[in-house]
């Protein structure tokens, strides 16, 4: 080979070398929360045994009222969670036309039962119940989802014995296994229940994570405009592919909580899962962003466990 043609080659192996760096520093980072959540189930498993060791099994009891479909599968995998990590698991399928009373008195068993550490009643509950009124009536204590307004209280008051709600505790993990800086960010939230949006603004804005925070809401103006100051996005809104692109500050961080099922005629099943951020458009320009499905998802039910565990460790 002549020098020349060496150099050449060498040039152009160079070039190929730098552009396909290049390519992979404009690619952003795919959050992936399988991943994360099977690392938090096996903590998890680990810290089971050792209180198993202790003579203490934690005990998890789901409750689902009715028959809705999509919480049947919530409280089946739950269940199935517990089951594995080798809990003591009670599942309780009630007809739909349980009374208040009826689940008031099934609470209050469940709150005298020493085996039962954590107590869920599904949401949403039938329409003649009233979701704050038996939110209330479970023992705070066992109040794993975090909704109880003692539980509230604590998460405001940065109390470590209280039980953060799960979703949003799973956000917040995912942004630190990812190795995601809140010091002084910019964060924006968009939704504000209290299941997702209201609890993942108090963590983002705690004392171990300093981030300046924005909620936003279904009244906010100029939605958009706000979105784009975030450093890190959080989306939990219940809307499909509402977020784009020119939402989106380039490098920011996306975490997309939205669950939607829209129709999809190329899928057998004739719908497919999608988030509220618009994926596709959306990723080129982030630094990182979690997947829908398989983002912040497997996330809900890993914190699940884990607020499980520091129940029968606070119970005894
Ligand atoms: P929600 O309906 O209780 O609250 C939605 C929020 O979005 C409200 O605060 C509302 O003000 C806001 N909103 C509605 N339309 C808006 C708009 N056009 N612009 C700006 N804000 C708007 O819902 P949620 O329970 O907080 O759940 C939100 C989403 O997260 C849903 O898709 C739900 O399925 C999903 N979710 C996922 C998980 C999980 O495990 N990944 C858990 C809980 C909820």
């Amino acid at each position: 080979m002549l020098m020349t043609d060496r150099r050449i080659l060498n040039f152009v192996l160079k070039l190929s070398d730098f552009t396909s760096r290049l390519r992979r520093m404009n690619q952003p980072r795919i959050i992936d929360g399988k991943a994360v959540a099977a690392t938090v189930l096996e903590e998890c498993r680990i810290e089971t045994a050792a209180l198993k060791a202790k003579g203490i099994t934690p005990g998890l009891a789901v409750v689902l009222v009715g028959n809705d479909p999509a919480s049947a599968v919530y409280v089946g995998s739950k269940a199935r969670t517990c089951a594995d990590l080798g809990f003591h698991s009670v599942k309780l399928e009630l007809p739909a036309e349980t009374t208040q009373a009826e689940l008031l008195k099934v609470v209050a068993d469940l709150n005298a039962d020493p085996a039962v550490h954590g107590i869920l009643v599904q949401s949403p509950p039938p329409k003649h119940i009233d979701e704050e009124t038996v939110i209330r009536a479970i023992d705070p204590r066992k109040d794993v989802d975090g909704f109880h307004p003692k539980n509230v209280a604590k998460l405001v008051l940065e109390d470590p014995t209280g039980f953060v709600p799960c979703t949003p505790a799973g956000c917040m993990k995912l942004l630190e296994i990812s190795g995601i800086d809140t010091n002084g960010a910019e964060a924006v939230v968009i939704g504000r229940s209290m299941i997702v949006g209201k609890p993942m603004a108090m963590l983002l804005v705690a004392k171990n994570s300093n981030a300046t925070v924005t909620i936003a809401h279904s009244r906010s103006k100029d939605l958009p405009a706000i979105c784009r100051r975030a450093d890190i996005l959080i989306a939990a809104v219940g809307r499909p592919e509402m977020v784009k692109a020119d939402w989106v500050k380039p490098g920011a961080v996306v975490i997309d909580v939205g669950i939607n099922r829209i129709a999809d005629p190329s899928k057998k099943s004739g719908h497919r899962l999608t988030g509220d951020v618009a994926y596709d458009e959306v990723a080129p320009r982030c630094a990182a962003i979690t997947p829908v499905p398989g983002g912040v998802g497997p996330m809900t039910i890993a914190m699940l466990m884990k607020n499980t565990l520091q129940a029968a460790r606070q119970l005894g």
